[in-house]
């Protein structure tokens, strides 16, 4: 099978049984560490299921992540840009960012934007940085999903857990996720450094499941120091920006009546 990042031949590397029925073979690239399912012929069945009704982190998932984005965004970027969340899902995290003052907007052909309607990303908007979060694994075609993104901007943060290497064996990795069949491609610290040659970024991460690709030159101490000491860092954020909660209310009911 061919590698979806860099179109070596990817050799399998074991298989498994997804959704408690289906035996998935799953392929490695020696070139440049991506693994991948074969083609995923399971997905309707994925998503159309009540397995998302399980997640039961979604919030405290995302007030954790929009505290360390607060941070990244206020000291690394320009806090008072415009920013985007591709693949926002339901809008929880544009609509926390908002609330803690940062112009985020949404995007995402496959959800539904329930709590931070208003703010869809027009697709003209001049973005400083686009966050995704939990979207890489999900991705069936991952480099027109990213050209797409680059298109948008040059800063990317995201979120994936990288492969360990060696490559885990099957039932002793969570986040192959056999249950609910979504993760589909699986990036180690290789495909990750492939990719931002290829890009012509750089790649900084955090730890094993927060990574930044980012046409600018940042200091990775930096990058480091702010996500680690991003708690002490958030009172002075929070007391800089102004919530734009109250603010966004009084535009959405101008909007409506005139
Ligand atoms: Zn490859």
């Amino acid at each position: 099978m061919k590698c979806k990042i860099c179109t070596s031949v990817s050799q399998r590397a074991f298989s498994a049984k997804m959704l408690e029925k289906y035996e998935i073979q799953y392929y490695l690239c020696g070139t440049c560490g991506f693994l991948q399912t074969e083609t995923p012929y399971w997905l309707e069945e994925s998503y159309g299921s009540a397995i998302s009704a399980f997640d039961t982190g979604l919030i405290a998932r995302n007030i954790g992540l929009s505290k360390k984005v607060s941070a990244l965004v206020y000291f690394l970027f320009d806090h008072k840009a415009s920013f985007l969340d591709y693949a926002g899902g339901y809008g929880v995290f544009t609509r926390l960012m908002r609330d803690a003052g940062f112009d985020f907007y949404w995007h995402d052909p496959y959800s539904q934007n329930l709590v931070a309607r208003g703010f869809e990303y027009d697709g003209t908007a001049e973005i400083d940085l686009i966050t995704t979060f939990e979207s890489f694994e999900h991705f069936t075609d991952p480099l027109a999903e990213l050209e797409k993104m680059m298109a948008i901007s040059g800063n990317i943060l995201f979120s994936t857990e990288l492969l360990p290497t060696p490559v885990p064996p099957p039932g002793s990795w969570w986040y192959y996720g056999f249950e609910h069949g979504q993760h589909v491609s699986f990036y180690s610290r290789e495909t990750l450094r492939y990719l931002a040659a290829k890009l012509g970024v750089s790649v900084y991460s955090y730890g094993s499941t927060l990574h930044l690709f980012t046409s600018r030159k940042i200091n990775p101490k930096a990058f480091y120091f702010v996500m680690k000491f991003r708690k002490i860092l958030l009172g002075y954020v929070s007391r800089s920006m102004k919530s734009k909660t109250l603010d966004d209310m009084h535009y959405l009911q101008s909007r409506m009546l005139n």
